[in-house]
């Protein structure tokens, strides 16, 4: 339709099939499915011992060049393909989202399901489940709420929840409360929970320290969710969180603190992927939301393993990674596939004209403010000089050894002499193919020539390989992503950082991969500096680890892990009509 209407007029105009009926089409069984209301369920980790012999389909990362704020459309493309794929050319596929978090769809962003004519549905299921409990079906947010915030009868199990007083009872763990690493989460923007003081009334006196909330996205538990490929495997993560040190300096554990199995019991369901829709029927997981900075922020593991069984060796799974390649893509392939043994064959570089002219050297793009003439108008200098950093993000993909293709994801106002431009020059710096999108504002069919590619590209085998050896020091890792993947000079640690690494190394954690917390804005660690940035130094300024979760993660700067509410939120236009049940004013 033109013009395209609203998100949710989409949505809402489109009846999903029932989610049993979705299952049954996809080759579940009815004992491998726990339905939440009528197009969401839970599949059950028992199917993959079902169907362990069967090969595993294609793999496929969608993964992005350095976005403006608003978002380029790795989310739509996702959906986008899978739709052309399935309903175009008939080949079984399946997407894997994460789940979006209250933070964006209350904040600044609205959606994060798709959009246009690719998007999840319900839409409103999708993002706001949590608030609808009759169809509470996508629950990780509230298990890793409750993980961390709940004190529940059986004892206490959130370290964070322990009182200084509780603390100093587990004397013979001769905690250093003033280690203690380990935060409470909330899934709501609340800048005002950055840093507070806990302990103050009159029962606790004495023990009242600083302390703060992140969001739950932030949240190792998250991470933890996300990596983990099994329910035993996600129990010897959780027990290996770190919360504290020792007054020797030696870690404490969440299994030290004895709280393994009640954390374990309040994850079981949250570990079992959520099966939705696309709006044109094609399956879809919507699984887990790590942060892309202090975690590696990708869907879950387990997702795309039971994708991979359901779809066969000829099917195809689509997964979506956050922020720019240089961030989710390059902890995609370290992180997220070192975890799984999963092997990717291709990966799909969304691009659009209005970024690339952002890179060219474009005025600033700023949510909620009107783009400016540039974008809106045909300026082929401005698209040339921008596609530099297509071309560095094709070459960071190839240093894994994957094709790469190139998806332009068109806007009405791209002019055709900017999309062919930026398609000859994604092929000249090396990609497989680079074809325009349409899938926004047509669906599936906007994205068969980008299916075909993808089918080509993944036909020709996976020469896939890691960056660095998980066996060098901390240094060398953190040096290697930082050269070889943003092009940096060289690295520079704050005394904070070393000293860390040093602790990190001598407790015995120098051997895992690196999850690097750097803006996504830029390649470089300063949002300002567009297109490839060069000679510059990397500033580290701290160093933590995710030791459940399994990475050491470098601060490339400061990182604020609860994230703040734009003035005027877009929860103001969010309602719920009482008639019908329905919630307005999404878009
Ligand atoms: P990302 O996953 O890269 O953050 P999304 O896929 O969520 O980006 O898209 C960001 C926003 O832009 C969404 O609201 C989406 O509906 C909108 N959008 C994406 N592609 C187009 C397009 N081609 N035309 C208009 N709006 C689009």
């Amino acid at each position: 339709l033109s013009p395209v209407p609203s998100d949710l007029e989409i949505s809402r105009a489109q009846t999903p099939k029932a989610v049993d009926v979705l299952a049954k089409e996809i080759g579940l069984l009815a004992d491998e499915i726990e339905i939440y209301g009528k197009s969401k369920a839970k599949v059950r980790l028992s199917l993959l011992e079902r169907l362990k012999d069967q090969a595993d389909g294609k793999y496929v990362l969608v993964a992005g060049i350095t976005p403006t704020p608003l978002g380029e459309g790795k989310s739509t493309v996702t959906v986008g393909l899978v739709q052309a794929l399935t309903a175009h050319l008939n080949i079984n596929s399946f997407a894997c989202l994460r789940q979006p978090s209250q933070g964006p769809t209350f904040g600044v962003k609205g959606g994060a399901a798709g959009g246009g004519y690719a998007q999840v549905i319900p839409m409103e299921e999708a993002l706001y489940n949590r608030l609808v409990p009759s169809v509470n079906g996508v629950r990780e947010f509230s298990s890793i709420q409750l993980a961390r915030l709940k004190k529940l009868g059986i004892n206490k199990t959130d370290p964070s929840a322990l009182t200084e007083e509780e603390v100093s009872k587990f004397a013979r763990l001769n905690i250093d409360p003033s280690t203690i690493t380990w935060q409470r989460v909330l899934d709501t923007n609340d800048r005002f929970l950055r840093k507070m003081t806990i302990g103050q009334a009159p029962t606790e006196k004495g023990y009242s320290r600083q302390a703060q909330f992140d969001i739950a996205v932030a949240s190792e538990i998250m991470a933890v969710l996300a990596l983990t490929d099994s329910l035993a495997d996600m129990k010897e993560r959780l027990g290996r969180m770190v919360v504290a040190s020792d007054k020797d300096g030696q870690p404490v554990t969440a299994e030290d603190l004895g709280v393994t199995g009640a954390l374990t019991v309040l994850m079981k369901d949250a570990i079992k992927p959520n099966l939705m829709q696309t709006l044109e029927g094609t399956p879809v997981f919507v699984h887990a939301g790590p942060f892309a900075n202090i975690a590696h922020g990708n869907s879950s593991v387990l997702a795309d393993k039971i994708a991979l069984k359901l779809v066969g060796q000829e099917g195809f799974v689509v997964t979506e990674a956050g922020f720019g390649a240089d961030i989710g893509m390059e902890k995609f392939f370290n992180i997220k596939c070192r975890a799984s043994g999963l092997v990717p064959n291709a990966v799909v570089l969304v691009a659009t004209v209005r970024a690339l002219k952002m890179h060219g050297g474009g005025p600033s793009v700023t949510a909620g403010v009107p783009l400016k003439r540039e974008y809106t108008e045909e300026n082929i200098q401005l698209v040339a000089d921008g596609c530099c950093n297509l071309q560095k993000q094709i070459q960071i993909a190839q240093l894994f050894g994957v094709p790469v293709i190139v998806a332009l994801n068109v806007f009405k106002t791209d002019t055709r002499a900017e999309i062919d431009l930026v398609c000859e020059l994604a092929k000249r710096a090396g990609a497989f193919d680079a074809v325009p999108c349409y899938h926004w504002s047509i669906g599936g069919k906007g994205t068969v020539e980008l299916a075909r590619a993808v089918r080509e590209a993944a036909s020709k085998g996976s020469r896939f390989r890691f960056l660095y050896d998980v066996q060098l020091p901390i240094v060398e890792k953190i040096r290697t992503i930082a050269q070889a993947v943003y092009g940096a000079k060289d690295i520079e640690l704050s005394p904070e950082a070393q000293s860390k690494i040093d602790r990190y190394t001598q407790q015995g954690f120098g051997n895992l991969p690196i999850c690097m917390a750097k803006t996504h804005l830029s390649l470089s660690h300063q949002p300002d500096k567009k297109g490839v940035p060069r000679d510059f130094i990397l500033p580290i300024s701290d160093v933590r680890a995710s030791i459940g979760a399994g990475f050491i993660y470098p601060l490339v700067g400061t990182m604020s892990t609860m994230p703040g509410l734009p003035t005027r939120p877009c929860f103001y236009d969010i309602d719920l009509d009482t008639e019908t049940e329905q919630v307005k004013g999404l878009f």
